[in-house]
């Protein structure tokens, strides 16, 4: 690798730099740039909004800093990894993790403990569980397209109805008959309830599956602080990065982009595009695109989330990072507490901040509820489920909403999606990555990984199956991971 990049570098600045424009600096599209850089190439990012990082923004409130929900970075890829080291240096912390899941006012310890599974469920529960999965060995079903077959097929119903079913339709708003096991098979793949059992019985020994894993690597100020490096980075060698400023529309002629439009009316070219623009604005706002493909991109849609953070008067509320919140009884679906993270975090501050996760449609009426009818809510739910001692306050309140940022894997998706995915690969210098950029449920190391490797496929020419990373293949999900969460 070293080596190609050596060639291809030199060979750019021969041929007078070779033009890159990468549409969104969050993760992916941020990754993309400095490594095309690294390559020789000239680069620019245009962002739609007033900062980089994207869903991995870290944000300054009430004088700490917070991330934008819960989030753990973790890969088993070298290739990753090595990028996370080069980059963050030592300026990282391995954060214990403690995650629980509430459901029917009681704690489940996440992954499970058998004292604690027993004291919560009771003997008969326990033995419904292993009944309901013997049931489903005996007769294993002959189809698994949905997230519901999928999971009772490996788990038995009585586990599913207690551990998944609640808290999947809270995040995705549809049944769990209606969403495509792709889902499942992406994050629980090869998390068996052998798996689970053992760990409960026996502790977190050795290699384990990514949803049980302990510890993980963390920036010290916080995820952003991992993008601001890489910002630092771009910056340093020539790479420019346009805030404030949307991409409404690229023109294409035959099977390439010629050129795109900016929110501001300047028009830009390029020899090669990037996009991590929702896939459903990129395809709506080119020109030419067949009908049939239209009709198709539009049967995709996306779920929102809304973060209501709420700061309290107490510095030790509850140990977990995160905690599942199952209970159908509130609307949200997971806490995070990021008093439980690292101290650089809250620093001198005596108080806690927690985030409330909610999870909406576009046009639901929760997507368009005022800051204080969320705060009022948040609060609200807070109470209800007792995880704040009775003399502590709710001091203030923040709201963030994020649109369009889990591709909603609803059953049939895939039929909409792939002839879209095969109508673009026509398109010869564009390049979609990113989670909502390739309608694909990333996580940040997904997203890194396209990065890398869609400035791999441009200057070397290699085919990196790109629409293939974090699908339903041998990739990632089913990687056996160390203690810390890195290898190397
Ligand atoms: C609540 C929550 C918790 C998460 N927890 C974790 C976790 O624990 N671990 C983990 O690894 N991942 C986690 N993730 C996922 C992680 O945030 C994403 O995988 C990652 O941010 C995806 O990066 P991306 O570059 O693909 O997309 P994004 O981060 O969405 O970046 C896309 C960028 O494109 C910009 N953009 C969009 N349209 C345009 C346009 N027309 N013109 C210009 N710019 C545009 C956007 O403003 C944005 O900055 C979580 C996500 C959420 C929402």
């Amino acid at each position: 690798m070293a080596q190609a990049t050596f060639f291809v570098f030199f060979a750019n600045v021969l041929t007078n730099q070779i033009k890159c424009l990468v549409i969104g600096a969050g993760p992916s599209g941020l990754v993309a740039a400095h490594s095309l850089l690294k390559f020789g190439y000239d680069v620019t990012i245009i962002e739609s909004s007033n900062a980089i990082g994207g869903m991995c923004q870290s944000k300054h409130i009430f004088n700490q800093i917070v991330d934008l929900g819960p989030h753990r970075f973790f890969s088993s890829d070298k290739i990753i990894n090595d990028y996370f080291r080069e980059i963050i240096g030592e300026d990282f912390t391995t954060v214990n993790r403690q995650t629980r899941i509430y459901y029917k006012n009681r704690f489940f310890d996440y992954p499970l403990k058998v004292g604690n599974v027993l004291s919560n469920l009771g003997i008969f529960h326990i033995a419904g569980i292993l009944i309901s999965y013997g049931l489903v060995r005996l007769n294993p079903p002959k189809e698994t397209n949905t997230f519901e077959e999928w999971v009772v097929a490996k788990f038995g119903r009585k586990l599913f109805n207690i551990f998944f079913k609640t808290y999947t339709e809270k995040l995705w708003g549809i049944p769990c008959s209606k969403i495509d096991a792709r889902w499942a098979s992406q994050r629980i793949k090869k998390l068996s309830l052998w798996e689970t059992v053992k760990a409960a019985f026996i502790g977190n020994t050795g290699n384990k599956h990514k949803t049980l894993i302990d510890q993980f690597a963390y920036p010290i100020n916080g995820t952003g602080a991992f993008y601001k490096k890489i910002e630092n980075n771009i910056n340093k060698l020539g790479g420019e990065i346009i805030l404030n400023t949307k991409v409404v529309h690229l023109k294409k002629e035959k099977n390439q982009i010629k050129s795109i439009e900016l929110s501001d009316g300047r028009k830009l070219k390029a020899d090669y595009y990037i996009s991590t623009m929702p896939l459903t604005h990129l395809v709506n706002n080119t020109n030419d695109i067949p009908n049939e493909i239209l009709d198709k991109v539009n049967k995709l849609y996306f779920r929102n989330t809304t973060l209501v953070y709420c700061e309290i008067n107490n510095s030790s509320l509850f140990t977990d990072n995160w905690i599942y919140v199952h209970s159908p009884e509130v609307q949200h679906g997971r806490i995070t507490n990021f008093r439980n993270w690292c101290p650089s975090l809250y620093r001198e501050s005596k108080n806690s901040i927690l985030c409330l996760e909610y999870w909406s449609f576009e046009n639901d009426q929760f997507w368009l509820a005022s800051d204080e009818e969320l705060f009022e809510l948040a609060n609200k739910e807070l109470r209800t489920l007792n995880l704040l001692p009775e003399n502590s306050e709710i001091l203030n309140n923040h709201v963030v909403r994020i649109p369009k940022c889990y591709p909603v894997y609803e059953t049939g998706y895939m039929n909409n999606l792939q002839p879209v995915v095969d109508y673009l690969k026509g398109i010869n210098n564009l390049f979609l990555i990113g989670r909502y950029g390739s309608f694909k449920y990333n996580n940040q190391d997904h997203s890194i990984l396209m990065g890398l490797l869609v400035a791999k496929e441009i200057a070397t020419g290699e085919k990196q199956n790109l629409w293939e990373i974090n699908s339903d293949s041998d990739y990632q999900e089913d990687a056996e991971y160390n203690l810390s969460g890195y290898k190397g």
